[in-house]
C-alpha cells in the first residue's frame, strides 16, 4: 500500500499480528526490516514485481531491530539481491548476524537465573528457529544521526530508539512528518490483527525507553508508522505515546508493591509475572510469560536506585526491598 508519494508498506501476518516492513523508493531504494525467513520469498519480492522495481533497485535493507520476524529475511534477501547493502543498529549487529547469540542473550537468556525463556518452550523454540534463518553478515551500522538520501529532495533520518532491544533504530520522514519505529514503542500491548491484546509490551531496559519516549515526544510527528501496531495519526499519536508511559508507571507502581508484599522473602521475576500480569493486561495466558521483559527491566531498574538487593538462590534469583520499606 502506497502510504505517501514513493513510500510503501508492505504488509503480512507473524501468527495472529500484522507484520509490516516500509519501502522508501527514489534514487536509492531502502527496505525497512525485511520480516521472517520466509518473508522476501513470499511477500517482499513478490511486493516489487506488482509495483514494478526490479530488485536489483534495492540499496539497502535496514534492521530496526534483532528480532526474527524483523531481521530473519537477511539471508534469503541479500541471497536475491547481492549487491544491496545490509544495516542494523550498531548495538544489535552481533545478535543479527549470529542466530545462536540471539537465542542465548535475547530469547533464552533468563532460563538459568530466573526458570523464564523461550527455550522452554520447545515447539515456540523450533518455529522462532525457523523465522530466524541462517547466519547472513551486516554490512554497516547505525548509531542514529545519520541522513539516508532518497532522491535529491527527500531524506531519512536514522534514530537511536533503544528499550526494546540495546540498538533498536527508527527513521525519520521530516517531509511527512512521520516516524517509522518498528518495535520501539508498546503501548499497552502488541495487538493482533482484530486490535485485541496479542502480547505483553516488550521493553526490557527502562531508562532508554523512557529516553526513547521523550525523544519521540520532541519531535514533530503527524504519522507513527510501526512493525505490527496500527497507524497513528494526528492527536493519536500523542495519546499513545501518553499510553507507551502510562503502562511504564503502572508496572514500575506494581513491581514495587510486589516487593512490599513480600518484605521477608522477595520476589522472583515468575511471582511478578503472576501478580502484576493480570492487572496490567489482557493478553492470553499463554503470552504471559513474555512479561519477562518489562519485570525484568522494572525489577533491574529498582535495583539500580538502590533500593532492592538481589539473592541468588539455585538457579531462582530474588530480589528484596532493602530496609523493608520504600
Ligand atoms: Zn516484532
Amino acid at each position: 500500500m502506497e502510504i505517501f508519494p514513493h513510500i510503501h508498506q508492505i504488509a503480512s501476518m507473524v501468527a495472529d499480528r500484522n507484520l509490516y516492513q516500509y519501502l522508501f523508493v527514489g534514487d536509492n531504494t531502502v527496505l525497512l526490516d525485511t520480516g521472517a525467513s520466509y518473508t522476501p520469498k513470499e511477500v517482499i519480492l513478490p511486493f516489487l514485481k506488482q509495483l514494478g522495481v526490479p530488485p536489483s533497485q534495492l540499496t539497502m535493507a535496514i534492521n530496526t531491530h534483532a528480532d526474527a520476524d524483523h531481521h530473519g529475511g537477511n539471508d534469503l534477501l541479500k541471497e536475491a539481491v547481492a549487491e544491496m547493502l545490509l544495516a542494523c543498529g550498531d548495538l544489535d549487529r552481533k545478535i543479527i548476524e549470529d542466530p545462536d547469540l540471539l537465542f542465548a542473550s535475547r530469547y533464552d537468556q533468563w532460563i538459568d537465573q530466573h526458570g523464564i525463556g523461550l527455550g522452554l518452550n520447545p515447539e515456540a523454540s523450533a518455529w522462532v528457529r525457523k523465522m530466524v534463518g541462517k547466519p547472513r553478515r551486516i554490512d554497516l551500522t547505525f548509531t542514529g544521526g545519520e541522513h539516508i538520501s532518497i532522491d535529491s529532495e527527500r531524506s531519512l533520518r536514522v534514530l537511536h530508539v533503544p528499550g526494546h532491544s540495546d540498538g533498536h533504530l527508527a527513521l525519520y520522514d521530516s517531509m511527512n512528518r512521520a516516524v517509522f519505529v518498528g518495535d520501539a514503542l508498546h503501548g499497552a500491548y502488541c495487538p493482533n490483527a482484530l486490535g485485541e491484546p496479542s502480547l505483553p509490551p516488550a521493553y526490557y531496559s527502562v531508562a532508554p525507553y523512557l529516553a526513547t519516549l521523550q525523544a519521540m515526544e520532541e519531535l514533530p510527528i503527524d504519522w507513527i508508522y510501526s512493525g505490527h501496531w496500527p497507524v497513528f495519526h494526528a492527536s493519536q499519536v500523542s495519546d499513545f505515546l501518553t499510553e507507551c508511559r502510562q503502562f511504564v508507571e503502572k508496572a514500575s507502581l506494581l513491581v514495587l508493591k510486589a516487593l512490599e508484599s513480600h518484605l521477608d522473602d522477595g520476589v522472583t521475576m515468575q511471582l511478578c509475572i503472576d501478580e502484576c500480569g493480570p492487572i496490567l493486561g489482557t493478553w492470553p495466558e499463554h503470552n504471559r510469560w513474555l512479561l519477562m521483559y518489562p519485570m525484568y527491566g522494572h525489577l533491574v531498574h529498582i535495583e539500580q536506585q538502590g533500593l532492592t538487593s538481589r539473592i541468588e538462590n539455585e538457579g531462582k534469583t530474588r530480589w528484596k526491598l532493602k530496609g523493608g520499606e520504600i
